[in-house]
């Protein structure tokens, strides 16, 4: 279903999708399709969840939105759970995850102006992807992302990602920085996983502490349940300043949160930020209802689980493989790395009636809903594997 009146932003699939059901997606003509990509990492309890339709519903009949002069009984209800759930403070919504990741660069630059900080500047890393805004975009480590859109905004100071001597160094010669902003696990940039994801945190928080510095995580990819943890920090045993959020938490309905704590959850004062649609009863009722789920059905575990199931399938799948580097996962954030570019996997797995996606060109980047049971997880690497091992070798 193709328009002229589209801006071409998107490399789009020539596929329309006319419902859903669990993991599976049925196209205009009728056909099922294994959703293996959640809508990137959106759709973590599949699509048409009973109990979601229900909570959504219900939502829609009683309020969809009000102004954020007023109070807003769900939004207060998710900013405590999500309070709860991570040991972070308080809450700012928004509706996407650029929004959140402005929001932490916005309160980043407040707090250092509270210091006396007049030119503050923000780590960030190599490979990272952080949104599409002017902010964010500037942050984001990929200059294909920021070509053509300079000037860029300024205050970013870039490092490799998982290089701790990288960042000390930074604090060594620099006394501008107030911040470091990074992904637990890069997502956009290829599934990269930290060597030692429990040192490289710690080690980054003990740099931030000894320097006054706030440590921003941006779990827009890697938070509400994904990685087989509430969030991808609670895996390291230490806690962020800043955390934001976006992708999982609405399974769908537009969200975002940045999500603060100690000085950095009083660093926005009265008219210091603002959103029309943020935390709205309805995204907000959206996000709790996507909580009590995951929670009820256990998702947290079956992420884990199904995630560790299919990278040893896949491993085993690839043993006698070389071409395939290596197959990776934390939790549902699956990476399987080959010696090639390989983005027209995608369109034959398309044909395969499977949904992947390929990132950094050579990864093929796999999202599943968090929901999905180790049967449609065979399913998955039943369908795509071969995929892959006749890729290989047509194109050696
Ligand atoms: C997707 C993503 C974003 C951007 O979120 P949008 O909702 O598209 O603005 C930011 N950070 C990370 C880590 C992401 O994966």
């Amino acid at each position: 279903m193709h328009s002229e009146h589209l801006m071409n932003t998107y490399g789009r699939q020539p596929v329309t999708f006319a419902k859903g059901e669990g993991v599976w997606l049925t196209d205009t003509a009728g056909d099922r399709y294994l959703d293996a990509l959640s809508g990137v990492a959106v759709n973590g309890l599949g699509h048409a969840h009973p109990k979601f339709v229900a909570a959504l519903n219900a939502q829609i009949a009683k309020l969809i939105h009000v102004s954020n002069i007023y109070q807003i009984a769900e939004q207060s209800a998710l900013a405590d759970k999500l309070a709860d759930l991570s040991g972070m403070d308080n809450v700012f919504f928004c509706n996407s995850g650029c929004e959140a990741n402005e929001a932490a660069i916005k309160l980043a630059r407040l707090y250092a102006h509270n210091k006396g900080i007049d030119h503050p500047e923000i780590i960030v890393m190599d490979q990272s992807f952080h949104g599409r805004t002017m902010a964010t975009l500037s942050a984001t480590g990929n200059r294909k992302v920021q070509a053509g859109f300079e000037p860029l905004v300024s205050g970013f100071v870039r490092v490799p990602f998982d290089d701790l001597d990288a960042v000390r160094a930074v604090a060594s010669r620099n006394n501008h920085v107030v911040a470091i902003l990074v992904e637990p696990v890069q997502g956009e940039g290829g599934i990269h996983i930290p060597a030692d994801m429990k040192a490289y945190f710690q080690g980054l928080r003990e740099i931030c502490d000894a320097n006054g510095w706030l440590l921003i995580l941006d779990e827009v990819q890697s938070g509400i349940a994904r990685t087989g943890t509430w969030f991808a920090f609670q895996h390291t045993g230490i806690l962020p300043d800043v955390m934001t959020l976006a992708k999982g938490l609405g399974s769908g309905v537009p969200i975002g949160a940045c999500v603060a704590r100690g000085i950095a959850a009083e660093t926005f004062t009265l008219g210091k930020h603002g959103s029309t649609f943020g935390g709205n009863p309805l995204a907000t009722a959206a996000g709790l209802a996507t909580l009590d789920i995951i929670a009820e059905e256990k998702l947290l575990e079956n992420a884990e689980d199904t995630g560790n199931y299919i990278r040893q399938l896949f491993a085993q799948a690839f043993k006698d493989t070389p071409a395939v580097i290596n197959v990776r996962n934390a939790g549902m954030m699956i990476g399987i790395e080959l010696d090639r570019p390989c983005a027209e996997l995608v369109k034959q797995a398309l044909a395969a009636k499977l949904l992947i996606n390929v990132t950094s060109e050579r990864v093929v980047r796999l999202l599943p809903p968090l929901i999905m049971n180790k049967q449609e997880a065979e399913e998955l690497v039943h369908r795509l594997a071969p995929l892959i091992l006749n890729f290989i070798k047509a194109s050696a």
